[in-house]
């Protein structure tokens, strides 16, 4: 048997492979400088894309030409653009040009990182990214941790290894059938990714256990959790984890982490904090008041896809033990296994899903790129640019403030004069948020506070400048003296 063939794939495959992988290149470019030219969500209905595509797959090759023109005139009408500097909407996905080049590299390359061996390179890095983040984030070292690909993901992972912890690791074998009836705990703003992994996890929600949050940060009452978990366990409950909450998705709402940690040792609980959104804010040290406390969670997410940089996907989950984690998750089958090495970290090992991208690529290239330095100014300039909006609001005869500015994400909502009825208010702000929308020069998202609808405000765009955030300003109030003069 001879050596395999030199030329292994058609010359022109290769030659095309690196025409249109620069023609992708330079159409990313020139999106990306045309963005603040296009509407920020597309002005469509549901329907008008899907109708251009057709019914089944075809039968015979097409050319690239066509591919990419089908791609720019039938899908990019249907894209909300994410990276758009008037994007106030949910929280951002950020994608820092740097990158976003690491992770075309990415997808040449392809690999598929689940052990050290599908990829030395892959975990290795990770590991190193991993360790970057906590020195940059102020975390002590014990902390370790894995890339997951969304913080749902990270959230399902720890609430499985609480399961298994307060189960002594019998859940996997037996199932959940003949089992006490496990308790995990929350405040009443946490994200809808606790309740799903909640359900997947087998838990069920009538377990998951809200506890009532106040005061300006809306943060969970921790006698009343200890309260609730003591009775639990007088029921016959069996209590296994707390989740705490930083920067949660409506307003911000961040719980006291350190009283949370205390009660979670007392109680002997696990305690896994979300802060998917707020935890990029952590690289500046004068915001770690927020989740001061932190060291004493046992597993926190955050995603760098949101605010830090990172395209999506990119969460990170620290870990201050991996052990429990990986004996939740940890199967070995021999067609896995890495002969003749068992010390290694495969972090497949850690998480659900057995494939895994090689993420720790764009968190390399965005720290390098920029340095901790340039994120930092960014999402300091974010904060402060969110507060100034929010001042420009509170000064505007006919708008309220609903919740103040948490890092860089507050609420507000108009009030016309004269409209004092609580359901005017909110089917009015409502269909402003449709017009602000529908104008397309910015783009918002609505809440519910105290059962009242609201508009929140994010700031976080990457490249965003100051004079494209105050512009909000008056674009809101144009949009909203023009409904209210047509409603008049
Ligand atoms: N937690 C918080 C506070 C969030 O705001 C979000 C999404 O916006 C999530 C969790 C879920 O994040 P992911 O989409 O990465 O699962």
């Amino acid at each position: 048997m001879g050596s395999p063939p030199a030329q292994w794939m058609f010359v022109v495959d290769i030659e095309d492979f690196r025409h249109w992988s620069k023609e992708a290149a330079n159409w990313g470019a020139d999106y990306r400088a045309s963005l603040p030219d296009l509407p920020v969500r597309p002005d469509i209905q549901p329907g008008d894309i899907s109708k251009q595509i057709e019914e089944s797959p075809p039968e015979h090759a097409e050319s690239m030409d066509a591919l990419f023109a089908d791609f720019q005139e039938k899908i990019i009408p249907g894209i909300t653009h994410w990276q758009h500097p008037g994007f106030f909407a949910y929280f951002p996905s950020n994608a820092a040009p740097a990158a976003v080049v690491a992770d075309y590299l990415v997808t040449a390359i392809s690999a598929q990182c689940m052990l050290w061996q599908t990829s030395p390179a892959a975990t290795e890095l990770e590991t190193k990214m991993i360790d970057w983040l906590r020195q940059a984030m102020g975390l002590p070292k014990p902390f370790t941790g894995v890339i997951q690909d969304s913080a749902s993901s990270a959230t399902l992972t720890a609430i499985l290894t609480m399961r298994e912890r307060a189960l002594a690791f019998s859940g996997n074998k037996q199932g959940l059938t003949s089992q006490p009836r496990l308790r995990i705990y929350a405040s009443d703003q946490v994200h809808s990714s606790i309740d799903k992994a909640i359900w997947v996890a087998g838990i069920g929600d009538e377990n998951l256990v809200r506890v009532p949050t106040s005061g300006p940060l809306r943060s969970m009452d921790t006698e009343a959790l200890e309260k609730a978990i003591i009775e639990d366990r007088e029921k016959g409950y069996l209590p296994a984890g707390i989740i705490g909450c930083v920067g949660g998705t409506s307003v911000g709402a961040t719980d006291d982490i350190a009283a949370i940690c205390e009660v979670a040792q007392r109680q002997e609980l696990y305690h896994h904090v979300d802060a998917a959104w707020a935890g990029s804010a952590m690289i500046c040290e004068e915001f770690r008041d927020l989740w001061s406390g932190i060291e004493g969670a046992d597993s926190i997410v955050f995603n760098p896809h949101k605010w830090l940089g990172a395209p999506f996907d990119c969460s990170v989950q620290f870990l201050k033990d991996p052990t429990d984690q990986i004996k939740t998750l940890s199967i070995q089958p021999e067609y896995l296994k890495t002969l003749g090495q068992s010390d290694l970290i495969n972090y497949s090992e850690w998480t659900v899903p057995l494939g895994r991208r090689f993420r720790a690529l764009k968190l390399w290239f965005l720290m390098r790129a920029y340095g901790l330095g340039g994120l930092r100014s960014r999402i300091r300039n974010h904060v402060k640019w969110c507060s100034d909006v929010c001042e420009g609001l509170r000064d505007t005869k006919g708008f309220e403030i609903t919740s103040e500015p948490i890092l860089a994400l507050f609420s507000f909502r108009h009030v016309p004069a004269g409209m004092t009825d609580d359901e005017a208010l909110d089917a009015h702000n409502l269909r402003l948020v449709e017009a602000i929308n529908r104008d397309g020069r910015i783009y918002l998202t609505q809440t519910k506070l105290d059962g009242q609808t609201a508009i929140r405000f994010t700031v976080g765009q990457f490249d965003v400048t100051e004079a494209y955030v105050l512009s909000a300003v008056y674009i809101v109030r144009e949009i909203a003296e023009k409904i209210e003069s047509v409603s008049e």
